[in-house]
């Protein structure tokens, strides 16, 4: 039950709140997953991820439905992250939209946006506010495409409840529904569904940097094979400087691109943990007979191992040899960093998948993974960490649906010493001074997230060492006086007597 707190006793001290905050925090459940009560949480919602994806895909535009404040939070959190210009338009749903519908709203909105930005593809997302009210998207997007007036653009609705789920699934439903739509309007097409013989893949990639993007595109090209990357946010949010703006990104996935889906040899999807209903790379499947690879994030030798595979298998090639050599310099990384893992007491926090990924990494290199937690629930993540924890023989805290609140209590219990993760976990860095490595969706406190290389041989290598460093520079740092304190206990402190002290 949640208690009320009376603004005007003054008797609520600082001390009950936070007194009062625990108790609701914790509940009598003993299950450390159960909260009914969220302090900054682990995640972000469905429409960030919707956003996200629609960014990756050419000449394309985005309206939220909803209030101002849902595309409001996701552009402020994207533009900081990615340092680039990131229009989002909004429904700008207010209490009369509210009571009798938002209709009017979207309708205006998506007529104004086509006219300012000229799109190709419109995608329509939902929030909380939207699905409360029982929005109809679908008939709503229908009655615009009937006017005639937007023919040639391609109007997509994609429910994105901001409760739920997390960004991931937000994500990867956005993608499934983008396929949906050029797949349904293909298949009207006579004699189009004809697989073709133009070797490809599709690749779907959650999670990535844009140099992660860029990093995975290399080694499919090394395989002399073609990708299809659903979306491509590798140059559309990591733009290089020219003279001129355009309001919407030139690159990223077409339309004409994303017709071409159905026609994959394969599709191999990375970030395996979402249920099988957001899963694209099942649908897929399921309703085109293109075999579906879920497969982990390629961080870590293990996890690109299997991507490696997965490639080999699909175009029946050979593993290319700038790839061994790549995976050969990771083993001798991984060597150099051997001695010094074993300090490592390892928290990854984020999205589920990365969470997953680092995780795997953390455990093949001998470090020791205190805590892997994350905003989303899924039962993949759950049993999924606790074999991997089983095949190094650990143990680890796992959270799911949690917050910063339950982060910062395991952090400070289990004695860790680095954290991996967003931006969100500053204040942890702040208030107990827990070394910090930033990694994943949002980092607004730094700048280059965009161009951090995590995945492949060669990315793991690259975040490999970054781990090692501060683990060295943990070790390094206030080693003298460590020293002096042990070995002359009795003494203070080694600094030199100040003149004033010596005269007293
Ligand atoms: S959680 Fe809901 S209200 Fe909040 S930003 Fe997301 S969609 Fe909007």
């Amino acid at each position: 039950m949640i208690k009320v707190i009376e603004p005007d006793t003054d008797k609520v001290t600082k001390k009950a709140v936070k007194a009062l905050m625990t108790e609701i925090h914790r509940d009598d459940s003993k299950d450390r997953n159960y909260v009914n009560m969220q302090v900054n949480p682990c995640k972000m919602c469905m429409p960030m991820g919707g956003a996200m994806a629609l960014k990756g895909v050419k000449n394309a535009m985005t309206i939220i439905h909803g209030s101002q404040g849902c595309s409001t939070y996701i552009r402020r959190h994207m533009a900081a992250h990615y340092n680039e210009p990131v229009d989002i338009a909004s429904s700008s749903l207010s209490e009369e939209g509210t009571v009798y519908g938002g209709s009017k709203n979207l309708k205006i909105g998506i007529r104004n946006l086509v006219n300012m930005y000229q799109p190709e593809v419109v995608g329509v997302l939902t929030t909380c506010l939207a699905e409360t009210i029982g929005d109809d998207i679908e008939r709503i997007v229908r009655e615009v495409r009937e006017t005639g007036e937007f023919d040639g653009i391609d109007i997509i609705p994609i429910p994105t409840p901001g409760y739920g789920g997390s960004q991931t699934e937000g994500y990867f439903d956005t993608i499934k529904a983008l396929i949906t739509y050029f797949a349904k309007n293909q298949v009207q097409i006579p004699g189009k569904l004809e697989k073709s013989e133009v070797p490809f893949i599709n690749i779907i990639l959650s999670d990535a940097t844009c140099e992660d993007v860029r990093e995975i595109k290399r080694m499919v090209e090394l395989f002399g094979v073609k990708a299809l990357f659903i979306p491509d946010i590798s140059d559309a949010l990591d733009a290089p400087f020219t003279n001129h703006y355009n309001k919407l990104s030139e690159e990223g996935i077409s339309r004409e691109e994303l017709k071409k889906v159905i026609y994959a040899k394969a599709t191999i999807e990375l970030g395996d943990l979402v249920g099988a209903n957001h899963s694209p790379a099942l649908f897929l499947e399921e309703t085109f007979g293109i075999k579906a690879y879920r497969l982990p994030l390629p961080i870590g030798i293990n996890n690109t191992d299997c991507l490696v595979h997965a490639l080999a298998e699909v175009f029946e090639k050979d593993m290319p040899t700038a790839l061994e050599v790549e995976r050969g310099r990771l083993m001798d990384g991984m060597i150099d960093a051997h001695k010094h893992s074993a300090t490592g007491d390892i928290a990854v926090f984020g999205d589920m998948n990365l969470v997953m990924g680092i995780s795997c990494l953390v455990l093949e290199n001998g470090m020791r993974l205190k805590l892997a937690a994350t905003g989303s629930m899924s039962k993949r993540f759950k049993e999924q960490l606790e074999s991997k924890l089983d095949q190094y023989q650990q143990k680890a805290e796992i959270l799911q649906d949690t917050d910063y609140e339950i982060i910062r209590e395991v952090i400070q219990r289990e004695g860790v010493n680095l954290m991996i993760g967003p931006s969100d976990g500053k204040f942890i860095w702040e208030k107990d001074h827990v070394d910090f490595i930033r990694v994943g969706f949002p980092v607004h406190d730094h700048v280059g997230a965009q161009r951090k290389n995590l995945m492949g041989y060669k990315g793991s290598l690259r975040f490999l060492d970054e781990i090692t460093n501060h683990l060295l520079d943990q070790k390094h740092k206030g080693y003298r006086d460590r020293m002096y304190q042990t070995y002359y206990p009795k003494k203070e402190s080694h600094k030199p007597i100040q003149a004033d002290e010596a005269a007293r």
